[in-house]
């Protein structure tokens, strides 16, 4: 399913459940701006997107990503994901995205830098502080935000550092953003964990601690994820990357394995510890498998052999709908991207109000409210779900879409 039907199908369930009227069901799939430009490097052409979802709650906010398979469909589909995540979290963003369709791989340093220049000069006009504030996604990072906040500035003969998130350090980053996507997913698994105690009896301590995980990706998210889950004493059984898996049933130890992968390269070789495949870490009999690669990894053609009780949606959309409705009728709780992984749009808030105030908060404050949003929205989320008898995925988009329409509303729109 590509990433618009999933998104079609998860609509079509939540307009019911909540009983939207068709205008609003159309409003909220419409796209408020969609821009496109054809940007030129040595020669050779490349399609350039930036997209405005929604606007109501805030200006737009979310990712650039540089990918041959970018298109405008992806970007709206992604854009459109971004206003329901920036929402449930209760931030004041509206959700937008943007792409290039480019091999990044295929260009050399100094041409990704000219593409990245000239993408802010075809979209200055849509992009600004108050306006759509961009950030890194796949295959951009900090160095690509330094290097279109300096167009920037130089376009609108300003200092703005607070138009891109996920910027160096030295341009008014922030020192938490590249762990807090995996911590983030921390805390909502832990919260997650806490609730299930409260009200099912279930993951209460010290059993806690015999909690078994097995998480497919080892980059930015899954690692920092496996690091926080272990330093709390949960039990990492295993571990993939894109060349495979490894699995040790009484628990890896995280550091080393982080250690070994600097060393090597790889996580295969790993001391005691048995290589399996990526297929086979997926289906293990664990408490919690954390997807946090690729989408489209849980699908309706292997959601019948997962044996886990929790999937924690770390990467975006590596459960399909198809697959949703298969584990929910074997009772497996999925903890939905837009709640797990809303730690990188949580941090980037963050990032933006320190450069719209000039006053940068000190690391412990800023670790401190960041606790609070992600464990408000995930108790927000396990509540609606208890109370109004769904999924938690379908919750989440509840509280989200009904947000963004009270600030339509009260709009008068
Ligand atoms: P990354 O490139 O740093 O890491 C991806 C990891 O997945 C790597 O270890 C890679 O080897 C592994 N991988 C690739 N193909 C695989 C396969 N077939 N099987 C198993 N592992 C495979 O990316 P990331 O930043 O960690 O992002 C991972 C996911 O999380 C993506 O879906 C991304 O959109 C999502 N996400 C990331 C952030 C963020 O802050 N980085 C925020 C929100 C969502």
């Amino acid at each position: 399913m590509t990433i618009f039907e999933n998104v079609m199908d998860r609509i079509d369930t939540v307009a019911e459940v909540l009983g939207l009227s068709d205008n609003d069901k159309e409003y909220i799939l419409k796209h408020k701006r969609v821009s496109h430009a054809t940007l030129k490097v040595n020669g050779k052409e490349y399609d350039a997107w930036r997209i405005l979802h929604n606007d109501d709650l805030g200006p737009g906010k979310g990712g650039i990503r540089y990918h041959p398979n970018v298109s405008e469909d992806e970007v709206k589909s992604l854009s459109f994901w971004m206003s329901i995540k920036n929402s449930l979290a209760g931030l004041p963003y509206g959700g937008a995205k943007g792409g290039i369709k480019v091999n990044p791989k295929e260009l050399t340093k100094d041409e990704l830098q000219e593409l990245s220049r000239k993408y802010v000069d075809a979209f200055a006009d849509v992009l600004g502080d108050n306006i759509d504030i961009p950030a890194p996604d796949v295959n951009t990072n900090a160095e690509v935000m330094g290097w279109m906040l300096d167009e920037y500035e130089k376009v609108k003969g300003a200092h703005a550092p607070a138009t891109f998130t996920g910027k160096p350090l030295e341009l008014g980053g922030l020192e938490t953003r590249n762990e807090a996507t995996g911590f983030g997913g921390w805390l909502v698994l832990r919260e997650m964990m806490n609730l299930k105690c409260i009200n099912q009896k279930m993951y209460c301590p010290p059993e806690h601690e015999h909690v078994t995980v097995a998480v497919q990706g080892f980059g930015n998210v899954g690692k920092y994820f496996a690091k926080y889950a272990y330093m709390n004493g949960l039990r990492i059984v295993a571990v993939s990357d894109s060349k495979g898996a490894v699995y040790n049933p009484d628990g890896l130890e995280i550091n080393k394995l982080i250690e070994h992968k600097q060393e090597t390269g790889a996580l295969k070789g790993f001391k005691n510890s048995k290589d399996i495949t990526n297929e086979e870490l997926l289906e293990l009999k664990v408490d919690v498998v954390a997807p946090a690669a690729l989408e489209n990894q849980i699908t309706e053609d292997n959601a019948d052999k997962i044996k886990a009780d929790m999937i924690l949606e770390l990467a975006n959309g590596p459960v399909n709908s198809k697959a949703d409705k298969i584990l929910k009728e074997k009772g497996v709780t999925v903890i939905p991207d837009i709640l797990a992984n809303a730690g990188g749009v949580v941090s980037s808030y963050q990032e933006w109000v320190n450069n719209k105030l000039g006053n940068y908060m000190d690391k412990e404050d800023v670790l401190k409210l960041f606790e609070k949003i992600m464990v408000d929205a995930a108790k927000k989320v396990y509540i609606e779900s208890s109370t109004k008898n769904t999924d938690l995925r379908t919750a989440a988009y509840m509280l989200a879409i009904q947000r963004i329409l009270k600030a339509k509303h009260a709009r008068g729109r």
